[in-house]
């Protein structure tokens, strides 16, 4: 889909994937309800307006439960307006798929999280569409919407009221209310991460190797955008959605500060205790109020920040599948992971490295092993 890997010329391509333009960027005025300033449902609105598709897949908040995802079909563009904000849960979006082919849609637009852009990319030619848009958002874990509300329960006094709540990148979570409360934020090092059970996140979320949803035309997310959006356009279509609703866009280049290379060996450490079954080392109390001061103070921004926590996620692919699954590393764990890790002493053990892909006269090894995630064909 993009007609190439990632470049190894071009160093953060290792890290976010495959792109052309990335950009930091923020929708003006903001719309009411998103997640952060709206880039993704307004440029699925645009797709719908302009007629450039007939319908978009997207996710609604269920009416029984904000925050359980319901997918859904849109046909107009001012619908994309409730498929605003964050759900936290698993939707089965691709469900839908079948639902809008029977309707005659054959130009769709699909918002997704990188799972279900992977799913969708492997149906994709056997979909007959004509045209198909794929805006998708960066992905760090999810869970049940059910074990999401223990941690909002964990969080706040009055869960029922939280109507917001997102992970930012000064390491704060923020919540916001509808019970007239002010939207308060709370720093990541005091978070009752400990209270969560060990299957909070499943295992397949644990162990994702694509954090920035590389198989998107175009990447809408936050965290290279320093407290604005943080957009990665990474083909010809990527870049026809992000012209559609330029006049509306405000868009310059991402920053960085900071060094993230102690941050990610910290991390390791201490997954490599939890992987092991030994109890994770924290700070002392009295040490917290100083470090979850200093850390947006002299921690990695910007860039440095996406970088950081791309690298994070693959050390936690590494390490939670040698743990529980490591007879499957080998066909899980892509070339680029192990290079992602490669600078903490990480590196493939023995029958942990990807075999080499079969050749044209069949003669290596079935399967073919992790396959690249950027590879495709360019598509006219
Ligand atoms: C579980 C989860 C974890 C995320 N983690 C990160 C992260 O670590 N870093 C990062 O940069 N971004 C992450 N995102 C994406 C981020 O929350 C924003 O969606 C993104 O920055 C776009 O913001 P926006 O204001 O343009 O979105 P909006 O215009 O408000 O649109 C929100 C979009 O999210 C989709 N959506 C909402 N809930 C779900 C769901 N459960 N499953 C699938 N799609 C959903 C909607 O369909 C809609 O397209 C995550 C999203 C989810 C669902």
């Amino acid at each position: 889909m993009h007609g190439r890997t990632a470049d190894p010329g071009r160093p953060d391509e290792t890290f976010f994937g495959p792109f052309r333009a990335m950009l930091r960027a923020r929708l003006t005025p903001p719309a009411e309800g998103a997640q952060w300033t709206g880039i993704a449902t307004a440029a699925a609105a645009a797709l719908l307006r302009s007629g450039a598709v007939d319908a978009v897949l997207a996710v609604a908040p269920d009416p029984a439960d904000r925050w359980r995802p319901l997918p859904v079909i849109v046909t107009d563009p001012a619908g994309l307006a409730r498929c605003r904000g964050m759900r936290m849960g698993f939707a089965p979006l691709l469900a839908l798929l079948a639902p809008a082919r029977a309707a005659g849609y054959r130009r769709l637009a699909v918002l997704g999280i990188p799972c279900q852009v992977h799913a969708l990319r492997a149906l994709e030619a056997d979909l007959g569409l004509e045209r198909l848009y794929v805006i998708g958002t960066p992905c760090s874990d999810n869970t049940t919407t059910a074990n999401f509300h223990r941690f909002l329960a964990l969080l706040d006094p009055r869960p029922a009221a939280v109507s917001y709540l997102e992970f930012r990148t000064d390491y704060r979570v923020e919540l916001r209310y509808d019970d007239g409360r002010p939207a308060r934020t709370i720093p990541f090092l005091r978070l009752p991460l400990a209270e969560l059970p060990a299957d909070f996140f499943p295992m397949t979320c644990r162990t994702c190797v694509d954090y920035t949803n590389r198989l998107a035309d175009l990447t809408v997310g936050y965290m290279g955008g320093d407290g604005d959006q943080w957009l990665l356009v990474r083909n010809d279509r990527g870049q026809e959605i992000v012209d559609r609703i330029a006049p509306q866009l405000l868009v310059g280049s991402p920053g960085q500060g900071g060094r993230r290379r102690a941050a990610v060996a910290g991390f390791l450490a201490n997954t490599a205790r939890a992987a092991g079954g030994l109890p994770v080392r924290r700070m002392p109390g009295w040490a917290r109020p100083i470090a979850a001061f200093l850390q947006p103070r002299i921690g990695p921004r910007g860039l440095e920040f996406a970088r950081a926590r791309v690298e994070m996620k693959a050390v936690e692919t590494v390490l939670h599948l040698r743990r529980a699954f490591p007879r499957r590393m080998r066909w899980m764990v892509p070339a680029h992971i192990w290079r992602l890790v490669a600078p903490y002493g990480l590196a493939p053990a023995a029958g942990e490295a990807t075999p080499p892909p079969a050749g044209p006269d069949g003669t290596a090894e079935r399967g073919g092993g992790a396959r690249s995630l950027d590879a495709g064909a360019p598509r006219g």
